[in-house]
């Protein structure tokens, strides 16, 4: 075939132009990239050859430079590309992360900040980090299986280039043309020094000739740059921090530390080793609404079988990155024989038992550890109560919340709610909305704090679904506040209760002029147990839905039928009084509903919602003011 020109995806040229201009203070990463993509297609190769004993090789990643000219080459003996992969893989696919990444780079430069070379690895477009060192680069490549090689050339500019290439053997090599600072990576202990730091785990020797004097003549030396040695089956004491570290950047995705480390051995029925990490910060392509489907790679007998098993890990469990290396699994399964497999059950089962005890461990002793966690992952544990009934209980422990009673940002568990619970208050109360300063406001509030009763915030909108869906918690009923009715200690209650009876005997006429005015806005007009302070409040029925989850449930495009809610009174509140007497003196008058509707309106406003008619609230209590203030004047 003859050669054709073809121009880069628009997002990978905005990419390489940031590749080619940008100045990374640690340039040396691109060795790490394209070595992990030739380990990666070394995987896929030895994958096959599992079921294709023929296809079986001395797998190796050879690394050579040629100092006349200026060259440095990364080839590897795996699975090769067609021509149609070569065209996709590099060049005119553009992962969903590209843009994103271009975005934040930009964003970085116009801070004045260097753009943070850990945002290269995250998105997932390593290979073109080549035109970070390279002013051209070479691509020949030969599929597993076919006899046609394949040869990819650019300047990392507009295009490239793809025309009949040559290779002996499957696999891919890549040339770099060195730039002029570059250099210095045609030397071998300037490269042995990288893959050691990088890749040392890399399971397949990453070999460079040299040569070494031998007394006075030189000679030529083949030397294995990495140990290989599969870091999960090593004796964790015999295993470095950084190490550790620098396994979890090559398999999570992510350039920082991880939050924590599990290794796990399991033997007797189900023989399998993991060595798993937490992360400590979203990755990037989570933002962008992917699943972690490559979270925890699969291993038999240190043979890579695949970096997506789905039932290895429960999905809400995308924090969780690594690999597990299982003895029991045939070598040949097909990712089809994974779903459903008991034996990948039982490694889940164990697994997900342990992630969620080092989660509590971490709660305990590494509560600030564990917080920072929260920020990032707390949503995924949410959605394993909504998932995971086994483990519901186990997960509801690990839930923080802000509450009325402790300072802004203090974050507290559910179980130390109701250990601070006094003796006299029986369920868990909550409030949901967005902001704590809003519902720090809420009248819905004053009785129990009055009480001395804490309420718990819930600030994020999946909190309401569920705490609708655990119902309760350590056998205490959980209460919206903002709905139903509240229920006090026995005493408390029967006080209140009186007291609302006597209000509603003597309000009668009260209570039949607002519900007569307010018909078409409430279900009900009543007096409350919960004010002290404000005149009014508007709460959901019992089973009705809150007002802050009808928000959210619109905002998800459902269509919510907007239910009508309980104007709730403060007998006690001088506004409500003088209303009362307005009503037993001239039920009829115009004014009782025109107060009746400012009185709703100010329900609305307490509760931080948007008044139907802002114009008509103002010129009412424009109006209101104005007859005051005559009023005042003409006393005097
Ligand atoms: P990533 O490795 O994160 O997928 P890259 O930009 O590094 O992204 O590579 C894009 C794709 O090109 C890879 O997913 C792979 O399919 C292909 N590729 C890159 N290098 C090689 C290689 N040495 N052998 C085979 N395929 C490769």
């Amino acid at each position: 075939m003859s050669k054709s020109k073809l121009q880069f995806k628009t997002e990978i040229q905005q990419l390489l132009d940031l590749m080619i201009h940008s100045v990374y203070s640690n340039g040396e990463i691109f060795v790490r990239e394209l070595v992990a993509n030739a380990a990666d297609a070394i995987d896929k190769a030895r994958f096959l050859s599992v079921t294709q004993p023929d296809a079986a090789r001395d797998w190796e990643i050879r690394i050579s430079a040629d100092k006349e000219a200026k060259t440095l080459t990364i080839s590897d003996n795996g699975i090769g590309m067609t021509r149609d992969e070569l065209i996709k893989n590099i060049g005119t696919i553009a992962y969903s992360g590209t843009k994103a990444f271009i975005e934040a780079v930009n964003k970085a430069k116009e801070e004045g900040k260097e753009a943070p070379p850990e945002l290269i690895g995250q998105f997932g477009i390593g290979f073109y980090s080549a035109f970070i060192a390279a002013d051209k680069v070479l691509v020949e490549t030969r599929k597993s299986g076919t006899e046609e090689a394949w040869r990819w050339e650019s300047d990392g500019k507009s295009d490239f280039t793809v025309s009949d290439g040559h290779r002996d053997d499957q696999g891919t090599t890549v040339t770099l043309f060195l730039k002029e600072d570059f250099q210095e990576y045609m030397d071998y202990w300037r490269i042995s020094s990288v893959i050691r730091k990088y890749s040392d785990y890399i399971a397949y020797p990453i070999r460079m000739k040299h040569t070494v004097k031998d007394g006075d003549k030189e000679k030529e030396e083949d030397s294995t740059l990495n140990t290989m040695k599969a870091i999960w089956l090593r004796p964790e004491s015999e295993v470095k921090e950084e190490e550790y570290e620098s396994f979890y950047q090559h398999i999570s995705q992510d350039y920082g530390k991880p939050a924590r480390r599990i290794n796990y051995s399991a033997e007797g029925t189900s023989e399998f080793k993991a060595l798993l990490f937490f992360a400590s910060r979203m990755p990037f392509q989570f933002r962008f609404g992917e699943k972690n489907k490559k979270g925890v790679h699969l291993y038999v007998k240190r043979v890579f079988i695949t970096d997506e098993c789905p039932g290895l890990l429960p999905e809400y469990m995308g924090f969780v990155s690594g690999v597990v290396d299982s003895s029991d699994l045939p070598l040949n399964i097909s990712r089809e024989m994974l779903q459903n497999n008991p034996m990948v059950a039982r490694i889940n089962k164990a697994l997900t038992g342990r992630i969620l005890s080092e989660l509590a461990k971490m709660l305990e002793s590494e509560r600030e550890k564990f917080e920072t966690f929260y920020k990032e992952f707390g949503r995924m544990l949410k959605e394993g109560i909504h998932l995971d009934w086994a483990n519901r209980e186990k997960l509801q422990d690990l839930l923080l919340f802000q509450t009325m009673n402790n300072p802004a940002g203090k974050l507290v568990t559910l179980k130390e709610y109701v250990d601070a619970m006094p003796s006299s208050q029986k369920a868990i109360y909550y409030i949901s909305g967005d902001s704590r300063e809003a519902l720090e406001q809420s009248p819905q509030l004053e009785m129990l704090r009055k009480q001395n009763f804490d309420v718990l915030f819930l600030l994020d909108p999946v909190d309401e679904f569920v705490f609708g869906e655990m119902g309760k918690y350590a056998e205490k009923d959980l209460l919206s506040v903002s709905k139903g009715d509240v229920k006090f200690d026995d005493a408390t209650q029967k006080e209140l209760e009186e007291k609302t009876k006597k209000a509603a005997e003597e309000g009668k006429d009260l209570l039949e002029c607002l519900k007569k005015a307010l018909e078409d806005k409430v279900k009900e007009v009543r007096f409350s147990a919960r004010l002290t302070e404000s005149p009014c409040c508007l709460v959901s029925d019992e089973h009705d839905p809150t007002m802050n989850m009808q928000r959210i449930l619109k905002a998800m495009d459902q269509n919510a039928p907007a239910l009508k809610r309980i104007l709730e009174l403060n007998a006690e509140n001088a506004l409500i009084q003088g209303l009362k007497k307005l009503c037993e003196k001239d039920p009829g008058s115009e004014k009782v509903k025109e107060y009746a509707e400012m009185l709703y309106d100010q329900a609305l406003i307490a509760e931080g919602g948007d008044l139907p008619d802002p114009v008509r609230f103002a010129k009412r209590t424009a109006a209101l003011m104005a007859d005051a203030i005559n009023l005042n004047l003409s006393e005097k």
